[in-house]
């Protein structure tokens, strides 16, 4: 019956965690997969997402969540996303569901988008996230991508991505991502903001935000300026986003997709798709993570004890990054390697070729994807001097 079934080769990423679990060598260091680890190495427990989950009833029988989600995890996502006080929130103009994780605001904000505009296509940075490709054009987008990183600098292709989307079709989505992009780390500036944001009105194209990383750049509020400002602006937008890496909670899929409507009216409307598309997909969220997250935000206590969290965990990525690049700096004066420290979030694109990265891995047990992605969360005083040492070997 299924011998015509493909052997399915597995996803990249994924593989890669399990060919590194197999690893026997007790030095090995895993800067592969996003998972922030703290300075001990280990992918931590928030003690604010422990208070909160240690406030929930798991008596509580576990009956389904509506199809949009739990109101008070809602509004919450709203609060986190455009801030408390943000106008397009006082004016009712938001629809925002849960979705299963960041992942899953992608899925439901492209099966809603492709109903919706069925003659749209969809722009994405090169490169992006892998899976963008899988999800958006697994709900049946052509997908084309604009220049984005520059190999040459290891920095942004700025004007020739403005150049890209001056020339969008009318009502082309576009995806962006807010901050700490994945997988270079590299953000534009407010001021480039500005002008993509520009662009995007002139050309009448439909933003959709992917924030997985709010709170790693600089701020949980700085982060979503981009995304805060736009919505300020009026026009319509998504904005998918993802607590799996600010409240380490990756496998509770706590996540949400905003859509912000010109008019409440609208928003409405829009809800209504919304939740038509969970519907068909897989009815409604999952109930404990958005207990958890819920109860977090709406306390401001445990919600000023995340902030802070959120800020150490910055802080220590930037810390790890800084450390490599010194070391890198002494063991080979001859790069330049200040690209660590200019690149933001969990990610760095290194610009190492595949094969420097099979040697990485082969001789030095230090695991990054193909794509010369490291993961700098993975980094810890521990392992840093061996990972310097054994880059400084493979650069070139
Ligand atoms: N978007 C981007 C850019 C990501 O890096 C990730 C996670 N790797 C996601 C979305 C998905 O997030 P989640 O794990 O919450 O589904």
């Amino acid at each position: 019956m299924f011998e015509h079934v493909p052997r399915y080769a597995g996803d990249p990423i994924l593989s890669l965690v399990q060919t590194f679990l197999k690893d026997p060598r007790q030095n090995k260091v895993n800067l592969s997969i996003g998972f922030y680890y703290d300075a001990e190495g280990k992918v931590p427990v928030l003690d604010s997402v422990a208070q909160a989950r240690d406030r929930i009833d798991v008596s509580a029988p576990a009956v389904y969540l509506p199809m949009e989600g739990d109101a008070q995890y809602r509004k919450a996502v709203q609060e986190a996303v455009f801030g408390a006080d943000h106008p397009a929130i006082a004016e009712g103009r938001i629809a925002t569901i849960h979705t299963l994780g960041g992942s899953g605001a992608l899925k439901v904000g492209g099966d809603f988008l492709k109903a919706h505009f069925p003659g749209s296509e969809l722009w994405i940075s090169d490169p992006t996230w892998e899976n963008h490709y899988n999800i958006l054009g697994g709900a049946g987008f052509e997908m084309h991508a604009f220049p984005y990183y520059d190999a040459a600098t290891n920095g942004l292709r700025f004007e020739e991505m403005l150049a890209a989307l001056r020339q969008l079709p009318e009502l082309g989505v576009v995806l962006l991502q807010p901050c700490c992009h994945n997988p270079t780390g590299i953000d534009p500036t407010r001021e480039q903001w500005a002008q993509i944001a520009d662009a995007l009105a002139e050309r009448n194209a439909i933003p959709f935000f992917d924030m997985a990383y709010q709170g790693f750049g600089d701020g949980l509020d700085e982060d979503a300026w981009i995304v805060r400002e736009m919505a300020r602006r009026g026009g319509a937008m998504l904005v998918g986003n993802s607590f799996s890496k600010s409240m380490s909670l990756y496998g509770e899929r706590v996540g949400g997709l905003s859509v912000v409507c010109p008019t409440p009216d609208e928003a409405a409307r829009v809800l209504g798709q919304l939740q038509a598309t969970v519907r068909k997909n897989y009815s409604s969220p999952a109930l404990f993570g958005s207990r958890v997250v819920g109860t977090l935000l709406n306390d401001p206590g445990l919600r000023a004890a995340w902030h802070g969290e959120v800020a150490q965990m910055r802080t220590r990525i930037n810390a790890m990054r800084r450390g490599l690049r010194d070391r890198l700096q002494a063991l080979r004066p001859d790069l330049d390697v200040d690209y660590f420290v200019t690149q933001r979030g969990m990610f760095s694109y290194t610009g190492l070729r595949p094969e420097q990265v099979d040697r990485l891995r082969d001789e030095f047990g230090v695991y990054l994807i193909q794509s010369g992605r490291m993961c700098v969360a993975g980094l810890f005083e521990a392992n840093l001097d061996a990972v310097a040492q054994a880059m400084a070997k493979v650069m070139d």
